[in-house]
């Protein structure tokens, strides 16, 4: 990871400083970066205390969300990350918003896999009139069929879409501030950083929660991440996804693989310490990165995606559930099948078939 400039020396023992952010106190952002910079040896107090803060929020529940890419590749906007962008190689599925149907298909299989929320997730800059009104035609369907709470990632929203989207009983709305304001120059030209916080005020303006996180290891410096940390906390923002970027062949960042799992647990942790009562997602990346450490993350963290990601694979929603089982935690707020809906047999061939636009295989 490249080395900040940012000069800290910090002596308060990681359980202090739990407990000071248990008692009300915010960290500061050298406090945040010292967490970015502490060494190995500390890993394991860095952890038990950031599993302090998660379980006086989550005790020891685990939340599951379920994503949707329901409209895939075809965007004009350059993300130096995203294989579905215009400057991408990368041999992705293409595909217009799908159809009711499969939007359906996808939240009975979010139900089935546990889920608590359903991410109805499209490529591009913004959502065209045909997307929303099929976003507004879909959500009360779902949230009537399965009772799953719904989160909409559909690009930048003005005002008036955000409205619509709440009047539909869109739950929150996914808008990732994915690194700094400093930083945001170096990873996309086509929108600004500016232009991302403008979409979650509006979002905030229309009443809904926000759902807004970043990616670690697209080259930024570690104050990069503290920025990016209170940014998200000005914003009081309720979800965090933190992701870790896969580096795709045919994007920019191709060659961009350099975390480490401790890397990882370090992000995470400085992610809980600076946003306490923040939902903090582990996100795309976390089977490559944290690897053998995916359960320590999971003490940090508060939630994962259950299945696959939006155009890479996640590893077998069985080994979730058995991590989960392992840790002693349990999955909370999971959505009801109605009894009509039996489970499916075989999710995994499910979910694949239909993000390559295929039916459903269980439909
Ligand atoms: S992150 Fe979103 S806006 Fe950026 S290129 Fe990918 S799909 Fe388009």
């Amino acid at each position: 990871m490249p080395s900040s400039t940012y000069p800290v020396s910090i002596s308060t023992s990681w359980r202090e400083l739990a407990s000071k952010v248990l008692e009300g106190s915010a960290v500061t952002k050298a406090q945040a970066l010292a967490i970015l910079e502490s060494p190995d040896e500390e890993l394991l107090g860095l952890v038990d205390a950031a599993f302090e803060i998660r379980k006086r929020h989550f005790g020891k529940t685990v939340q599951l969300y379920f994503l949707m890419n329901a409209k895939s590749g075809l965007c004009p906007e350059d993300c130096h990350y995203c294989s579905q962008s215009k400057i991408s190689d990368a041999p992705i599925p293409k595909y217009n918003i799908l159809s009711r149907d499969k939007l359906l298909e996808g939240a009975k299989l979010a139900a089935e896999r546990q889920s608590k929320t359903y991410c109805i997730v499209i490529s591009g800059r913004a959502p065209n009139e045909r997307e929303m009104q099929a976003v507004e035609k879909i959500v009360p369907e779902i949230k009537q069929k399965y009772g799953l709470n719904i989160c909409a990632c559909l690009g930048l929203l003005n005002e008036s879409q955000a409205q619509r989207l709440a009047a539909a009983g869109v739950d929150k709305v996914n808008h990732n501030l994915n690194t700094s304001q400093e930083y945001y120059k170096e990873i996309c030209t086509t929108h600004t950083f500016e232009d991302r916080v403008e979409t979650l005020k509006n979002v905030r303006k229309a009443g809904l929660q926000l759902c807004s996180g970043g990616i670690i290891g697209m080259g930024e410096s570690r104050q990069d991440i503290v920025d990016m940390a209170f940014s998200l906390k000005e914003l009081s923002v309720e979800s965090i996804p933190l992701n870790f970027l896969h580096a795709i062949d045919g994007t920019p960042m191709q060659q961009q693989e350099y975390l480490s799992p401790r890397d990882c647990l370090r992000a995470l942790a400085m992610f809980r310490f600076v946003n306490p009562s923040s939902e903090l997602r582990i996100a795309g990346g976390r089977e490559r990165h944290l690897r053998s450490l995916q359960p320590m993350g999971l003490m940090i963290a508060n939630s994962i995606f259950v299945g696959d990601y939006l155009t890479t694979q996640g590893q077998a929603p069985t080994e979730d559930y058995r991590m989960i089982e392992d840790l002693g935690f349990e999955i909370t707020g999971q959505a009801t099948l109605p009894s009509d809906v039996k489970d499916c047999d075989h999710p995994s061939a499910c979910q694949a078939s239909m993000q390559n636009t295929q039916s459903s295989c269980c439909g």
